[in-house]
Order: structure tokens, then sequence, then C-alpha cells
């Protein structure tokens, strides 16, 4: 039972129910779980939810987008920067912790609607002290330098004295908890006091790239500063500041931590420690309460743009926002430096790199509701043209070709080898042979410009990408003489437990449709787009016989299908494999592995990984009639296992578009769950990006059904599940906040939102 107490302070501050995700009972086995759920970014940095005093098992990582480090692992990855949440309250010698006292009570709230997470617990300690801690941690998103945390500390029923332990620790790692891949990929070169603040500056190992951190610690009783005996130390790795406070039974001392991190890419290198003290001075005299108020305004400002609001289905309203904060918390409106990783900020999976999961997933939210972020993650792509051409040059091809994995140079991050937990060594194909990345990165960035109307990327920065990408796919097919068609063989469709295999339906099908699509841009920019033609033409050397060859190849591109069906072979040899139907559920909905699994490997069935063909059928579904939809999704759908996020939200749309609402509204709630329930069990390794958009997605596309026509129009074909009473979201629809509100009838009213309102 939470006391009055905690509302006191945390209850006032934090929103209502349908914004907070909470912890209300402490679970060390739930503890990687809730720092995954509970991370969080400005755009800048990220940091998982761990607790201030260290408990086991964490994970404390901290993350700046864009400093990535190879050392001695297999590819460049996030690296895991100095820790500065660390705080620590002693009283006697016994240290206030989860781990150390009796919990009385216990609860952490994370709450979306302002971006703060929120601790309350009473904890008694050996000696029958009842100590109360509340805490208030956030990352400002005005000022994203700078990183709070307050702690309200009250002593129920004794007097004494609080020694207090704040910390920066540097002697962090990768992997921490995976001996065999433990690496350290920072080392300090500077750990001193800075005017008032205790510092410590490490440098990445490859790129000798520095990033400092500094903090400064304050406590007041009543207005009045109460820290005595100050003192900052460096012990190695790690930058300490002490100090201690006279408590007493049923006051309240109000500790803060300020914060501010800076690296080499934000200023001069040299000027690090001078920016860090002077912002960390701004925000003190900006005070901890007017900084808050202020990231809180942004915050306000986003979700005013970005909510979804689903009256009458609670537990989906809050699940649903969940994904939405993760999601738009991460991108930056201002770094094309930077793009979104396949765990956010929030975990080390995948190493920070970005995937097709940017394209194809996320970009349609940012796209529709924060074009400016879109517009960074476009020109993040279009900044690494060049690399995109090495690598195509390195793996024998023309034009560019996107890398499986991308960090921050744009080359292939995904590694060709991988240590099993076993130590055994695993050969990954997935970089050589999964290549639809390329035509994703079209694909997003036709789908970009075509949502928010922004020609001037389209017939400049994208033109040059469709055009070397398209050289990129003329050099992959292979004509087959016998066929009379163009193949694409040895290649790994988003199905990755079938690799390689010869003429994916969704490769080829993406193909087709982006050399048809480049090769009638380009007649379109020669007619109606001259000057943009002829600097295309002179920068890329660009001519009209290279256009008739996409088309050729485009017309002649080889599509399996069963005979006499519409049904597509996923990959040629598909409807030769053992024929398994998925029949069981789990308690989560969640397929159950068939049992014939126990005697046969996958690759020998059937049985796929995620949408693949239902994939292609809802990126380019104008091109195929209803009934081809209908029977493509029953077939596959009785396949696909979802061993993959990516694909619930797949199949929840396409479920909609074939008039299936049941299991639509099932696979909706199988995503939005996805991480709060740890649905695949590996949420401590971070939150699963591409599902946050595609939840989005499933509920703007599918349950609401919107479309833009090819004037730009916007269209609503509404499928409201019975559960919900009102469906209400925003979008910029081309500059414009325009709002959609639907009722459970599905009948619907679209409002175009005043300045104020945005
Ligand atoms: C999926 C890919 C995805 C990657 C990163 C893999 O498990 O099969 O489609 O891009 O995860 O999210």
């Amino acid at each position: 039972m939470i006391r009055d107490n905690f509302s006191k302070i945390l209850r006032e501050a934090m929103s209502e129910d349908s914004w907070v995700i909470s912890e209300d009972q402490y679970d060390a086995k739930k503890n990687l779980q809730f720092e995954s759920l509970f991370a969080l970014s400005n755009g800048y940095m990220g940091i998982r939810g761990v607790q201030e005093e260290g408990n086991h098992p964490s994970l404390p990582y901290v993350y700046i987008n864009g400093i990535f480090d190879k050392s001695e692992t297999f590819m460049r990855e996030l690296v895991t920067l100095p820790n500065w949440s660390e705080l620590k309250f002693y009283v006697e010698k016994q240290l206030l912790s989860v781990e150390r006292c009796a919990i009385l009570e216990y609860r952490r709230a994370l709450d979306l609607k302002t971006a703060t997470l929120y601790k309350h617990v009473l904890l008694r300690d050996e000696s029958g002290r009842e100590s109360l801690i509340e805490s208030v941690r956030f990352l400002s998103r005005e000022n994203v330098h700078r990183m709070g945390l307050k702690v309200y500390f009250t002593p129920l029923n004794y007097d004494g004295i609080l020694e207090i332990e704040s910390s920066i620790n540097g002697s962090i790692l990768n992997f921490c908890d995976a001996p065999r891949f433990k690496v350290k990929h920072s080392v300090v070169t500077e750990n001193s006091a800075k005017e008032d603040n205790i510092y410590l500056e490490v440098e990445t190992r490859d790129d000798l790239l520095h990033i400092g951190t500094g903090a400064s610690l304050h406590a007041y009783e009543n207005g009045e500063e109460v820290l005595r005996n100050r003192r900052s130390s460096a012990f190695g790795e790690v930058a300490l500041e002490f100090a201690d406070c006279k408590v007493k039974e049923g006051k309240t001392v109000e500790i803060l931590k300020y914060v501010s991190v800076f690296t080499e890419k934000d200023c001069e290198r040299a000027s690090i420690p001078a920016s860090i003290c002077k912002e960390l001075k701004s925000f003190r005299d900006r005070g901890f309460t007017e900084e808050h108020q202020a990231h809180k305004k942004v915050y306000d400002a986003m979700w005013k743009r970005a909510d979804i609001r689903i009256k009458g289905d609670f537990e989906l309203d809050r699940a649903v926002r969940f994904n939405i904060f993760h999601l738009m918390s991460t991108a930056s409106e201002y770094d094309d430096r930077v793009n979104v990783g396949a765990k956010l900020l929030s975990g080390e999976e995948y190493g920070g790199h970005a995937f097709w999961d940017t394209e194809l997933f996320m970009l349609p939210f940012f796209s529709f509701v924060f074009p400016e972020k879109a517009r960074r993650l476009e020109h993040y792509r279009y900044r690494l043209l060049d690399a995109a051409r090495k690598n195509a040059r390195k793996n024998g091809y023309q034009g560019a070709q996107y890398p499986w994995e991308s960090a921050d140079n744009g080359t292939e991050q995904c590694p060709d080898w991988t240590i099993e937990p076993d130590g055994s060594c695993y050969r990954c194909y997935v970089a050589k042979y999964e290549h639809h990345v390329t035509a994703a990165v079209m694909y997003g960035a036709y789908k970009y410009a075509e949502t928010t109307g922004d020609t001037d990327f389209l017939y400049k920065e994208a033109a040059e990408i469709f055009v070397e990408t398209a050289r990129f796919w003329a050099s992959r097919v292979l004509y087959n003489e016998t066929l009379k068609l163009y193949e694409i063989r040895e290649v790994t469709g988003p199905d990755e437990w079938h690799e390689p295999v010869n003429n994916n339906v969704y490769t080829n099908y993406l193909v087709k449709w982006c050399l048809r699509f480049v090769s009638s841009l380009i007649t379109e920019m020669r007619d109606s787009r001259e000057a943009e033609y002829r600097s295309l033409c002179e920068k890329l050397h660009f001519t009209e016989a290279e256009a008739e060859i996409w088309r050729e190849i485009s017309d002649k591109i080889y599509i399996p299908k069963k005979e006499g069906t519409k049904i597509f072979e996923q990959f040629e040899g598909y409807f030769d494999l053992y024929e398994v139907l998925i029949e069981k559920y789990d308690k989560n909905d969640w397929p159950v592995r068939p049992e014939i699994l126990k005697t046969k490997s996958i690759p020998e069935t059937q049985l796929i990984k995620q949408a693949d063909v239902v994939m292609l059928m809802y990126l380019l579904g104008q091109e195929f009639d209803e009934e081809t939809i209908r029977e493509n999704y029953n077939y596959y759908e009785k396949r696909t296992l979802h061993g993959s996020s990516l694909s619930p939200s797949i199949y929840a749309i396409m479920g909609l578009k074939i008039g299936d609402s049941s299991k639509a509204y099932r696979y909706l709630r199988r995503a939005a769950l996805l991480d709060l329930w740890n649905i695949q069990g590996n949420t401590r390794e971070g939150i699963h990006a591409a599902n946050t958009g595609g939840v989005w997605q499933t509920v703007v596309f599918g349950f609401a059904g919107l479309s833009l026509d090819e004037n730009g129009e916007l269209h609503l074909q509404p499928h409201m599940p019975k559960e919900w009473e009102e469906l209400q979201f925003s979008i910029m629809h081309r500059g414009e906040a325009t709002e959609i509100t639907i009722k459970g009838d599905n009948s619907y009213t679209i409002r175009k939102r005043e300045d104020h309102e945005v």
C-alpha cells in the first residue's frame, strides 16, 4: 500500500493513469525488463531506467546517438558511456537500497506525458530506521545537454546524518553481464574536479573521440543549502562527490544532481569541460523545477502532434501511447548524422544500428507526425550515399548498395561471424544476401516525399538515391536465357529463416517497382523539371539508355507464383518444402512452435519468421487485386511464426484490408503489449523500435484506414473494433496539423487545427 506521502510529492507531479507505466513491486528478476521500459531519451542521449543506488542485475547503459566504436567486437556498436545516474545514500554506513533493506513501499513510474521517471521507496534498514526516498529524473528536451535528478529524502523515525555519494562511473562495459562478449569501448582520459563539479572525460578507443560528463550535487531544506563536508575525489575510472547533511525525523531534504554531457561532436575537444561547466551553471541558475517545466512544455507540444487516444479500451490506449513515447523520444530533430537504432537508445542488441526497420516501420510515423525528423532521417541516407556506392563496388556491383546494418559511416555493420553463447562461431549470411534494404531506402525516400510534399528533396537528393540504387539492382539481376526473364539468385527476403534463396518474391517485386518508378520519375523530370534533370545527368552521368534497361528489367523480372492460382511463391521451391500449419497459440496469443520442429529444421518447412509476401502486399497494395491479397494473406498467415517483432503489425493491417478485423485486433494487442508484457522474452535487450512504428501504422493506416491519393488528398476508411468508442489522433497533412476523430460506428470528422493548438 502506498501511503499518502507518496501522493504529496509524486502523485501531484504525475499525469493520470492512461499516461503512466508503473512497476508496483520490486522483483529483481524483472530489473532488466524495467530498465528498458523506463529508458529515457531526449533525441541526443538515452539512459536505461537504472536505479540510482545500483541494484542487480543491471545493464547501466548511457548512450549518445552516433557515438560508435568497434575495438575487439565484430562491428561498430553504440558505446556505453559513463553512468551519471549513480546517487547513493548511507546512514551510519548502511546503504539505503532495495537490496539491503526491507522494502515497505515501492513504486517506480514512467510518466509518458512528461518523459519523467518517478520513484517512491520506503525502506527499513537493519537498525529499524525508516527512510522515504522519492525521486524525479528527466533528460531535458529543451536543452539536450542537461540531465537532472532530484530526490526527496525523509527520515520517518529518526534524526541522524545522511551521507551522500554522487558519482560518474566510467568503469562501464558493453555486454557487461556476458563474460564472453564484454568489451570496453572507452578509456578515461581525465578525472578531476572542474569548478564546483566533478568531471570525467573518456575517449573512444578507435576514433579517439572525447566525451565529457560533469555533475554537481546540492541539497536544500526549506530553501537553505544544507550540504556539509563536500569533497570530490577521483577513484580511477570513477569521479565521486561526497557530502553529508543532518536530517531530522519527518523533515524532507531535497537533493539535486545536475548533470551535463558534451562530446567532441558538439564542440572543440579542448572546450568540452568549459562547455559543461557553463551548462551546469545555467542549469543551476535556472533551477531544476524551471528546467523540468520547460522540458514538459516541449513534450506537451510533441504530444499535441503525436498522441493517439482510444476511448473504451484503457489497456490499448496506454500501450499504444507507450510505443509512440519511445519512438518519438529517440529521433533527433536537428542531427542528420544519426538514425534510429533497432533498439532505440534503450539497449545494446543490434549495436544501435539502423535497418530497413527505419524506412518501412518508423519513417511513416515521422513523415506524418514530425516531418522535420523524417527529413533528418532521409538526409542521413543521403549523406551516406557515397559509402553505399563504395559498398556496392566492394561487393562487385554498380550504383549504391545500402548496408543491411548501418551505424555512423555507412559501411556494412552486420558481422559476417558471430559467437554463440556456447563459444562456437556462427557464419552470419545476412549482410551477404539480405539486399532488400536498398529497395527500402528508395521506397522510404519516395514515401517521405509523397507524404510531406517535399519535392525539393524528391527531385534532388532523392533522385540521386533513386538513380544509384537502380544501378545497383540493374547490376544485381541476372538474365536467364531459358526463361527469358531476369532473376535475383542467392538472396534473402524478410523471412531470414530461409537463406539464401532464389527469386524471393518480396525482393524481386520491389525491384520491379523501384526500376519502374525511377524510370518514370526520370521521364517526368526530363519533361517538366529541366534544371534538376540536367543537374542529375551531369552529376551522375546518367543516360536515357540506362532508363531503357531499367524498364526492360522491370517488365521481365521473374515473379514465382503457384500455377493457376493467385498465390505467390515466397521463393523458388518454397511450395516443395514440408507443409506445417500453425494451430496453437500461447497465453499471450502468440503462435506456439509446432511439434514437428523437434524433428525437422525450420528451413526444411514452410514456416516463416515474419511477413514476407504479405509485407510486399502491404507496401505495394495498389499492384494487387483484393482477391490476390486475401488469398496470400490466408495462405501465409497460417505459416508465420512471428519470430520477429516486425511481423504482427503488418498482419494486423493486412487482416483489416481483407476484412478480418477480429484477427487484426489480436495482432494489434500483441504488437502494442510486446515490450510491456515482455512477450518475446527479450525486452531486457531494449525496446523493439520497428514494432513501435508498426503499432502506430496499425492504428492509423489499419484501423483508421488513412491513406493519401496521388493528389495528396486525405482518405479514411475506418474499421473500428467493437471495443473502441472513439479514436482520435493528429497528423501533419501538407504542413497543416489535422485532427481526426472516428466514432465507434466508423463515422468521422477531419478538422484542421488552429496554430495555437499545435
Ligand atoms: C528481423 C529483421 C529486422 C532485424 C532488426 C530481425 O530479427 O528479422 O527484419 O530488421 O531483426 O530489427
